[in-house]
């Protein structure tokens, strides 16, 4: 298991500073199934808890920034990232660690303030960089040894949902965020 893990007061308490939510794609937004089409086209299948979850963030008018930093490229990975207001955007990438510390002077945030989503080898340079790093409940054993936080979800199941929770949680915005959804015409 993990020599990182972090006890639940620290992890709040951790939680508490995040600014920038940067991930993995393949793996964490997707349970890792990809359909490579004959044109070479990839069509991977998303999960509608995450799609919420940045929604959620985004009704904090830019308190949270929010990247996707991927090995892979498809035209599906730019265009949902357009959708869900990814502000910081890598494919094809193959330094993760360089990607986040590039994404984090862009955003002017510090390392305490920046948290990573990984599930896989290829995850652990941009897991030495981050403040929090954090990988689903099926990540490979060489992340989950690494990491802060395991997730309750697998990847492809709402692990963004439970990061994106935990973290209005710990900043004391869940209850504001409900109103919001109960009250749409209230500001
Ligand atoms: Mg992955």
């Amino acid at each position: 298991m993990s020599k990182n893990l972090l006890s639940p007061r620290a992890l709040r308490a951790r939680a508490k500073k995040i600014r920038l939510l940067a991930m993995d794609v393949d793996g964490v937004l997707t349970e890792g199934s990809i359909i490579v089409l004959e044109s070479g086209e990839e069509i991977k299948f998303w999960n509608v808890k995450d799609r919420i979850a940045f929604f959620m963030l985004k009704k904090f008018d830019g308190l949270f920034k929010v990247a996707w930093i991927t090995g892979r490229k498809s035209r599906q990975v730019k265009d949902r990232s357009r959708e869900v207001g990814v502000c910081a955007l890598y494919q094809h990438c193959d330094h993760k660690g360089k990607a986040l510390l590039e994404t984090m002077a862009r955003c002017k945030v510090k390392p305490e303030e920046t948290l990573f989503i990984g599930d896989d080898l290829v995850d652990l340079p941009a897991f030495r960089e981050a403040g929090l790093a954090v990988c689903p409940a099926d990540a490979h054993p060489a992340i989950k040894r690494v990491a802060h936080w395991i997730t309750p979800s697998a990847g492809g199941r709402g692990v963004f949902r439970d990061v994106a929770d935990f973290v209005l949680e710990s900043q004391g915005l869940m209850g504001r965020l409900i109103e919001r959804f109960e009250y749409p015409d209230r500001r």
